[in-house]
């Protein structure tokens, strides 16, 4: 005998209506809008982030609960979570990473187009974290640049969606010509990268 199914019909009201992102400053008028291309630009980039977790240990286990339903980083445009470099924005570095493991995070780097973005997710990922040892690297900036970090050991999930939120800032706010700029050359051969 079938067993009975019973679906979940019933409507459930929102908490919350939902709201949108607002507009960049401009000019409205009838039938149009003016506004810097950067901020367009900047608007449609920082609420699609493409994020690669690059994770080796307890805080990818952080990372988890952050994708799941109750903090769901897909409320930021997020869920769309990358493993492959080519096609994200922002590599979230999170746990331990050894010497032998660092020169595959910059490969990975390397292989993300630009713009991109980094985020350090917690004490090991930031610093080395407890492992003040020979075979730890101390802070991932030590091989690529950084542009967020989150404190904690391990960050809850509230703690990474803050550091996430930082992160949209700089998106939302960067320059369009940022990346051909001299200083960010600069930047970049300090990490020995063309
Ligand atoms: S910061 Fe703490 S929780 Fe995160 S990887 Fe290091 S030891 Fe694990």
């Amino acid at each position: 005998m079938a067993r009975p199914v019973q679906y979940n019909i019933t409507d459930k009201p929102l908490e919350k209506p939902i709201s949108l992102v607002s507009a960049p400053e401009g000019y409205a008028g009838e039938g149009f809008f003016a506004s810097k291309l950067s901020d367009v630009v900047g608007l449609a980039r920082k609420n699609s982030i493409w994020p690669l977790p690059f994770a080796t240990s307890c805080c990818g286990i952080e990372f988890m609960a952050l994708m799941a339903s109750h903090y769901d980083l897909a409320r930021f445009g997020s869920e769309r979570v990358s493993f492959t470099p080519r096609q994200c924005d922002l590599l979230m570095v999170m746990g331990t990473i050894a010497k032998k493991m660092a020169p595959v995070v910059k490969q990975v780097y390397l292989q993300m187009a630009e713009p991109r973005w980094v985020l350090a997710m917690g004490a090991c990922a930031s610093s080395g974290g407890i492992f003040d040892t020979y075979s730890v690297l101390q802070g991932i900036d030590q091989i690529i640049p950084v542009d967020v970090y989150v404190p904690g050991c391990p960050p809850r999930p509230e703690a990474v969606i803050d550091g996430f939120m930082r992160i949209q800032d700089l998106v939302g706010q960067e320059n369009l010509r940022r990346r051909n700029s001299d200083r960010y050359r600069e930047l970049m051969e300090t990490y020995g990268i063309q």
